[in-house]
């Protein structure tokens, strides 16, 4: 993509009350625009790193067998009623104008949606079990929408929901899921914590979080670094210091949930009327699991653990682009970054040109912000050495390599 067409500009400041990292790097690189207090729009940059979250997300649902669907953001009262979820007092009342009005609530989560569509397809152990997950905006009126990205009141969410014969098959899925996230935060660069944490009304058992370490963290883990669990400080009743299941120092630390996976039972299903016939023709409940993982949550986490004073390190999944070619000085030093530009572009790699009028220290300074792995200086001087300036957004220094290294680099 041609810088010019991007209609956004990387920023010098934010406003002063915009404190949390993630929120200011954002905003600065041009990945979101502030709308209102927890309420962002994802510009170009943005919505790039919020579709390559989604599509790792979505590589290891489908590994897992789970199918994708889309639910609707509008939900009629009378489904939360069934489960007493409706005066939840994070939901949005949705005022309808006439007939229809305050019939809705905007969707702050989708087990009783999900469970009664389920309904009309299970009839039979033969239909268990499965998996069915979305990818869409849930509305919640937080009430300290102050951690940007973090903490929306419209935000992005993956919700998996299974569907099980028995307990025993919901715990062995479940084991399956919990590998699956931990997958998917690694492929994002995140060191997460399989953390303990308090089951709530509508669980069987304790509950499941993932915890990324970091300082803009709202929760408080005690952690082992050895074997990556952990507890949540709200289940933990005397501190430890040595870690039961391994022997390992246990550390205490603020962090961020990235996803979280509830062992549900049968609670939604029995609400729901929602049953099966088991191989001897009796009637009994599906067992169910819900499993999320917040999306924009992520991109601010990666952002509030990979950054330095010049901007955001995005790793290679998730960068907006592979590469960044910054063109520095007169017609011809554009017209062989432009060359360079098209050329990459035909081997497939997926690359950002600076082709703006811009000074060669603000290009570089925005390059820098904008954080895409690799940057690719095309000046006077890398044109005398008959190569590109090239500097991984990781190191400090910058190399000359000629096209051939470059491709060997960028790995085509
Ligand atoms: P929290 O305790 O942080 O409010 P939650 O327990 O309400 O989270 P869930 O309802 O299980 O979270 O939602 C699944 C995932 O969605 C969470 O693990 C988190 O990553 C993300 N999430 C929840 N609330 C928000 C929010 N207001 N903004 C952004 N992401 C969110
Ligand atoms: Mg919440």
């Amino acid at each position: 993509m041609r810088q010019t067409h991007l209609f956004t500009k990387t920023l010098k400041n934010v406003s002063a009350d915009e404190t949390a990292v993630n929120a200011q790097l954002l905003l600065r690189g041009g990945f979101v625009y502030k709308n209102s207090a927890g309420i962002y729009t994802y510009l170009p940059l943005g919505l790039r790193v919020i579709n390559n979250i989604s599509n790792v997300i979505r590589e290891e649902m489908n590994a897992l067998g789970a199918t994708e669907v889309l639910m609707p953001a509008l939900v009629e009262n009378e489904y939360l009623q069934k489960t007493g979820r409706l005066e939840v007092d994070v939901g949005f009342d949705v005022a309808g104008k006439g007939e229809s009005k305050a019939k809705y609530v905007l969707g702050w989560t989708h087990e009783e949606i999900i469970t009664d569509i389920v309904l009309k397809y299970v009839q039979s152990y033969k239909d268990l079990p499965f998996g069915v997950y979305q990818i869409q905006t849930k509305f919640r009126n937080e009430k300290r929408a102050k951690s940007g990205l973090l903490r929306g009141r419209e935000f992005i969410m993956k919700d998996l929901y299974s569907f099980h014969a028995s307990e025993k098959d919901l715990f062995e899925y479940y084991e399956k899921v919990k590998h699956a996230y931990s997958r998917v935060f690694e492929r994002c660069g995140l060191t997460s914590y399989y953390t303990l944490a308090d089951g709530g009304d509508f669980t069987i058992s304790n509950t499941h979080e993932f915890q990324v370490i970091a300082d803009a963290g709202e929760d408080t883990i005690f952690y082992c670094e050895k074997c990556k669990t952990a507890e949540n400080q709200e289940v933990v009743e005397q501190e430890k210091e040595k870690c039961e299941e391994c022997g390992g120092e246990i550390q205490k630390a603020s962090s961020i949930e990235v996803g979280n996976i509830f062992p549900l039972g049968t609670k939604y299903s029995e609400k729901f009327g929602l049953a099966y016939k088991d191989q001897n023709d009796q009637q009994n409940t599906p067992y169910m699991g819900s499993y999320g993982i917040g999306v924009g949550r992520l991109m601010a986490t990666i952002v509030e653990v990979s950054n330095d004073d010049k901007g955001i390190i995005w790793n290679k999944q998730i960068a907006p682009f592979q590469a960044h070619i910054v063109a520095l000085g007169d017609k011809t030093i554009h017209q062989r970054a432009e060359k360079l530009y098209n050329e990459l572009q035909q081997k497939g790699v997926d690359a950002l040109f600076d082709d703006t009028d811009l000074s060669p220290g603000e290009k570089l300074a925005s390059a820098d912000l904008i954080g895409i792995p690799t940057r690719i200086v095309v000046s006077q001087k890398t044109q005398e050495q008959n190569g590109y300036g090239v500097k991984m957004r990781t190191e400090q220094s910058e190399k000359i390599m000629s096209q051939d290294q470059l491709c060997k680099e960028l790995g085509i």
